[in-house]
């Protein structure tokens, strides 16, 4: 028996030992599978998941995927036989109190006020429309202000909201530019800024320290998307971990924002389906308030359910945080070790890049995401084509593939050198996101390999 199968024993055993003690009762024969080819079913179902990108292996390097940690797998499997419902405290009082414990294990790790209330989402895009909703309801006759560096979902969700939204530039390193953010505060009406901490394209990390005490002298709240790199908090209290004192000191101001959202389905190591928003105010709770004639009481306690916009919201999902976060503490020793792998292998490739004459970084990594292109390209055109080709042969590669993503950026922040005629349409790179600490060692490795591409080598 591998790790996994002895971890899903030991839960599926403890939940069935509880489910014996319960008078036993006949299944409905509508329920039977006996005379279904199960066997027939479940082979064509696992054969038709190998149609995936492997996102397990550290051949991977392309998107925000991973497959989530056995513990959080085998604790998701376990509560899905009681398939508790955190809508309500009766659809299951154990996980809705691990909901709790998470949340405020997760506000803790920000250095947010131990009042600060939150919960846990289906996703980021759902954490952030809360946060969205709530600036709205706060402030509804003012703007929100967003960096062009932020997740489209920001834009969109103003969208819905009815909410106007001004976009700021961002820096040449794919940051919130922030002479356009302090112009824009001092022409009023700026309701909530939001900031981001590690961006999706670039994993760059927003100025949060010095945003916040401008948003702070002119009135405005501060929203803080900590959607990818809210978790690289952990390793932001001791300059031995690898990250820029700057990056670090925004990472800690994180705790001045009004509300924050991480997702522990990008480096919390879960299944999707699991986003988490906070706000540094219990009072929002108001906001969220609602009659209703279904839901269940059979305490006074306050149950997320009343402080969430989704209602149905899978117990597992909390469970196996709760469980994930028993054996990966939110400390440099817990899950901060991950982190600290997946940074290292960032920095390294950024090293080798830097020596490399077939390579060229685009900027230098913040947390864990790597872009680069090839060198010797003459125009913005000759290298969006040649990053393309380089990111098609390496994935296309038999006996020794690589999977990056490409990531389109303006030509006018590629280096100089390069003759910018045609400066207008955004121009491909390549990008890599190094979330599996298993890359750290594949990293010289991946390096090596897309170097010899790049070079015209198979
Ligand atoms: C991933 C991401 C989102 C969207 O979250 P989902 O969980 O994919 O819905 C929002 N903002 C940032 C910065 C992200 O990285």
């Amino acid at each position: 028996m591998d790790e996994l199968e002895r971890m899903l024993g030991a839960v599926i055993g403890g939940v069935r030992t509880w489910e014996e003690e319960w008078e036993p009762f006949v299944r409905h024969p509508s329920l039977d599978v006996a005379g279904v080819r199960l066997q027939e079913i479940l082979a064509e179902y696992a054969a038709r998941l190998r149609d995936n990108y492997p996102f397990f292996h550290p051949r991977y390097a392309g998107q925000m995927l991973k497959p989530p940690h056995p513990v959080a797998l085998a604790a998701y499997a376990g509560a899905m036989l009681v398939n508790p419902n955190n809508h309500a405290l009766d659809g299951g009082p154990a996980t809705a109190a691990m909901e709790k414990e998470c949340v405020a294990a997760i506000a803790a790790m920000f250095g947010l006020p131990k009042q600060t209330l939150g919960h846990l989402t289906t996703s980021g895009t759902i954490a952030n429309l809360e946060a969205l909703w709530i600036a709205r309801e706060l402030r509804p006759a003012e703007r929100i202000v967003v960096g062009a560096n932020a997740h489209y979902t920001h834009e969109r969700m103003a969208g819905l909201l009815r909410l106007e939204l001004e976009t700021l530039p961002m820096d040449r390193v794919g940051r919130v530019d922030l002479d356009a953010l302090e112009a824009s505060l001092r022409r009023g009406g700026v309701g909530t800024v939001i900031l981001t901490a590690g961006t999706t394209g670039l994993g760059a990390v927003d100025p949060i320290a010095e945003a916040v005490q401008l948003a702070c002298r002119h009135g405005a709240r501060v929203h803080v998307d900590a959607a990818y790199g809210g978790f690289y908090r952990i390793l932001a209290d001791s300059d031995s971990a690898g990250l820029a004192s700057e990056i670090r000191s925004d990472l800690r101001a994180i705790s001045d924002a009004d509300s924050v959202v991480v997702d522990p389905h990008k480096h919390g190591c879960q299944p999707y389906g699991c986003g988490c928003v906070l706000f540094r105010d219990p009072a929002v709770g108001a906001i969220y308030r609602h009659d209703s004639p279904y839901t269940y009481f059979t305490s006074d306690e306050l149950h997320l359910g009343e402080i969430s916009l989704e209602c149905s919201r899978a117990g597992a999902s909390a469970g196996a945080l709760w469980a994930t976060l028993q054996a990966f503490p939110l400390t440099p020793d817990g899950l901060g070790r991950i982190l600290g792998s997946c940074r290292n292998a960032a920095r390294n490739w950024f090293a080798l890049l830097q020596d490399s004459d077939a390579l060229q970084a685009f900027v230098e990594p913040a947390l864990d995401v790597v872009t680069f292109f090839p060198r010797g390209s003459r125009s913005p055109a000759a290298l969006d084509a040649a990053s393309q080709d380089l990111f098609e042969r390496a994935m296309r590669d038999a006996s020794d593939p690589i999977f990056l993503s490409v990531l389109r950026v303006g030509a006018r922040l590629l280096p100089s050198g390069l003759n910018r005629d045609e400066v207008g349409d955004p121009v491909r790179i390549l990008r890599s996101v190094l979330m599996k600490p298993e890359h750290e060692a594949w990293v010289p490795r991946l390096h090596a390999r897309l170097e010899a591409l790049a070079k015209g080598q198979s």
